[in-house]
């Protein structure tokens, strides 16, 4: 079964490969198109109607092209505003004919409230090669589009009529798309699980664990450094994160039931907390877990507190009546506006590693530590310092008041039975 965006209903980027692949296979005799359709200025609209208005406009636009392509194509939404169409038995100048029709959907006006726009696009085209594979068609589609941008947009350019990119894009498209297929593997065959990290109380007392995505594959571990990004950027992070919610809850009841007391902070990221269904996924993460409400805690990024929607404040707020507690996660590092930090409604501060690294030499980080740790606990926050490497960094951090460390030097992220080890030296029951 083809894989589907749910915000539009059309194939989403694995769908698309899947597609891509079968038309490939098919395409002996006849040459099939991929047209690469990417808003101009998308950011903009984002950032002008928040999120949710961003949604409103590609639900809108999705539903253009379905009318107006219906059976013609195979339509995918890549990811953000990014759309490709799969044309089958199409040339060159059949699929310049069906780029331009794109360009005329896209430019119809769209009602925001009060406001109209009048969006562009950049369109790229290629022509499937016989030799090529399906990959190889859709970087190109991919390349073309953004020589349509590099000329500043609302423009079409069809593969080959670009001067010659670079490398490095090309590389990290295909490992985008190949970090994406092992993710979609990883969930069906079992090649996730969670690691756990400590944070640790002044007094040497254990104050909760991070549950930190790990995700191998055919023996080869991808870092989250690199697939949470291309999680985030397909939307596969919803899944993700569910999976996460279940297992860290999980977790929390195997310590419970072992006698330790210890909470297990879990990330979430803002794809999911923009969803209605977030609240249903944690209920089933507490229920399935039956573990204490209390013992769950969620790592909150501080850039989702720039634009707080009512879905995402039902959310937390729905979290909190549950039981659960909030972190804001990173501190330092977003762009939030810190008028937002006494709304939201989180009993922990965790202080980026940007600033940790830097001590105890940096005295003006140090004074940006202090002053954010005192604002921490006049909000009756627990203030944690991330990254902590060295001694000398750590007594620096407790002599400026935080609360809780949380860094190798106490301990990295480690499995399962290798926390519960860990544990039973500290004797932390
Ligand atoms: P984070 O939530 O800020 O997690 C802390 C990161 O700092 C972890 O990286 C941890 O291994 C690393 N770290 C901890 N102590 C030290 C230290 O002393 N030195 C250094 N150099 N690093 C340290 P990791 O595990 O690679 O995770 C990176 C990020 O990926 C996380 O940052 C989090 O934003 C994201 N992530 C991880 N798991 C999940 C998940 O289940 N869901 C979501 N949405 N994001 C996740
Ligand atoms: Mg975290
Ligand atoms: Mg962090």
């Amino acid at each position: 079964m083809n894989s589907i965006d749910p915000l539009t209903g059309l194939l989403d980027r694995f769908g698309c490969l899947q597609t891509a692949d079968r038309f490939t296979a098919a395409s002996t005799h006849q040459p099939f198109a991929a047209i690469w359709v990417d808003l101009d200025r998308f950011k903009r609209i984002n950032e002008s109607f928040g999120h949710p208005g961003g949604d409103e406009v590609i639900k809108d636009l999705a539903l253009r092209f379905r009318n107006r392509i219906s059976g013609r194509a195979e339509i995918a939404r890549m990811g953000g505003d990014e759309f490709v169409f799969l044309v089958p038995r199409c040339d060159r100048s059949a699929a310049e004919q069906l780029a331009r029709e794109l360009a005329s959907t896209v430019g119809e006006l769209i009602h925001i409230g009060n406001l109209t726009l009048c969006p562009t696009a950049s369109i790229g085209i290629a022509i499937h090669d016989m030799e090529e594979n399906s990959l190889a068609l859709l970087e190109r589609a991919d390349r073309a589009m953004y020589a349509a941008k590099d000329k500043g947009g609302d423009g079409i350019v069809c593969s080959g009529d670009e001067p010659i990119p670079g490398r490095l894009g090309i590389t990290l498209a295909r490992e985008e798309i190949s970090i994406e297929s092992t993710l979609h593997a990883a969930l069906e065959t079992g090649g996730l699980c969670l690691h756990y990290q400590p944070i640790i109380l002044a007094n040497g007392e254990i104050e909760a664990v991070e549950a930190l995505m790990r995700c191998q594959v055919d023996g080869e571990n991808l870092s989250p450094g690199k697939f949470i990004p291309v999680a985030e950027k397909t939307g596969l992070i919803v899944r993700l994160g569910e999976w996460s919610l279940l297992q860290g809850a999980m977790q929390a009841r195997l310590l419970q039931d072992a006698g330790y007391h210890t909470k297990v902070a879990i990330n979430v990221s803002r794809a999911q907390l923009v969803s209605p269904k977030f609240t249903q996924a944690l209920h089933a993460a507490l229920i399935c877990s039956n573990v204490k409400p209390e013992l769950v805690e969620l790592e909150l990024t501080e850039s989702l507190f720039m634009d707080i929607s009512d879905t995402v404040q039902a959310n937390l707020k729905n979290a909190l009546s549950a039981g659960v507690s909030l972190s804001i996660d990173d501190f330092g590092t977003g762009y939030s506006c810190l008028a937002n930090l006494k709304d939201i409604p989180a009993k922990k501060l965790k202080l980026d590693r940007a600033f940790v690294t830097v001590l105890p030499e940096d005295r003006r980080a140090l004074a940006v530590v202090r002053a954010m740790t005192q604002l921490g606990h006049e909000l009756g926050m627990t203030v944690v310092a991330e990254g902590c490497e060295r001694q000398e960094e750590i007594d620096a951090l407790l002599d400026a008041g935080v609360d809780a460390i949380q860094g190798f030097f106490y301990a990295r992220p480690m499995p399962e039975d290798k926390l519960f080890q860990w544990l039973q030296t500290r004797n932390t029951k």
